[in-house]
């Protein structure tokens, strides 16, 4: 990869990259400012159900550090990085916290060693691969430097399931990722439902489907059937503000909260 140019593709908008936009993120292209813009026209609350989606991300990260005893991170559809991240999080609870990012948009790679400052006791690695080849991600040797799989990891695919628009293509990836990881693991996922504000949201994501990026809203069971043989932690699948809320989550509104979320352990 070193030295070689990398093609942005920034005149074509990009989830990433949209995304970092309704964040706050200087990361984006105006092709993506664009969309971003149409995309809101509809889907007015989406901005804040991506924040409350990554405070969704810290609460899950910070639970299965401290509560379950993880400390390696498998994190599938990263994002650019915006504070905190996920191994930062985790690092926080354990030092020793071992990270292994993965993203197939090649803005996040180069803003990657951004994601890269680690502890110095614990390791971050990221790597660039397709979700929907998990034998890559598990083979790679980012990964397997990274990360011991005969002890439990956390894999957390947070907002990608969403842009992963075939209920059987996504479950049989997560089994796939899942099938080698150790007793002890757990999965952690969001992604988007329109359960909660229904007109907007599907009016939101047509226009993601109308700008070229295949998007899809899914109900609670829809989502519950990803966890297929796995044990859901309280509360199980719930609006992202649901699980586990501090502070924060306890006062947003739930026509806000347009994605549920939920973790379960491999047994
Ligand atoms: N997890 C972060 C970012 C979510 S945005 C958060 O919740 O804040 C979705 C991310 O998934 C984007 O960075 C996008 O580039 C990535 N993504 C989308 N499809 C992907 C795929 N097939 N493989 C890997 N990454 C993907």
């Amino acid at each position: 990869m070193a030295g070689e140019p990398i093609d942005l593709r920034t005149h074509v908008p990009h989830s990433a990259r949209i995304y970092d936009y309704l964040l706050g993120g200087k990361d984006n292209y105006p092709a993506d400012r664009s969309a971003a813009h149409e995309i809101i026209k509809d889907w007015v609350n989406l901005p804040r159900s991506m924040r409350a989606n990554r405070d969704f991300m810290r609460r899950v990260t910070r639970h299965l550090a401290e509560q379950e005893g993880l400390r390696q991170f498998l994190d599938i559809g990263t994002g650019l990085p915006t504070a905190p991240n996920l191994h930062e999080v985790a690092q926080e609870v354990a030092p020793e916290s071992r990270v292994v990012y993965v993203d197939n948009d090649p803005v996040v790679l180069v803003h990657a060693r951004a994601l890269l400052v680690g502890s110095p006791e614990g390791r971050t690695t990221y790597l660039e691969a397709d979700f929907h080849e998990p034998e890559a991600i598990l083979a790679s040797g980012e990964l397997r430097e990274t990360l011991d799989l005969d002890r439990p990891v956390a894999l957390s695919l947070i907002a990608i399931l969403q842009f992963v628009v075939d209920d059987r293509v996504a479950a049989d990836v997560i089994g796939r990722l899942m099938e080698p990881l150790a007793p002890g693991s757990v999965l952690a996922l969001s992604t988007v439902t329109a359960d909660s504000a229904p007109e907007e949201v599907a009016g939101g994501v047509a226009a993601y489907n109308a700008r070229g990026i295949p998007t899809k809203a899914r109900g609670r069971a829809e989502v519950e059937r990803f966890f297929a043989g796995l044990d859901l932690l309280p509360p199980g699948v719930v609006l992202v503000n649901h699980w586990r809320p501090d502070g924060l989550a306890a006062s947003v509104p739930d026509a806000h909260v347009h994605m549920y979320g939920g973790a379960a352990r491999k047994t």
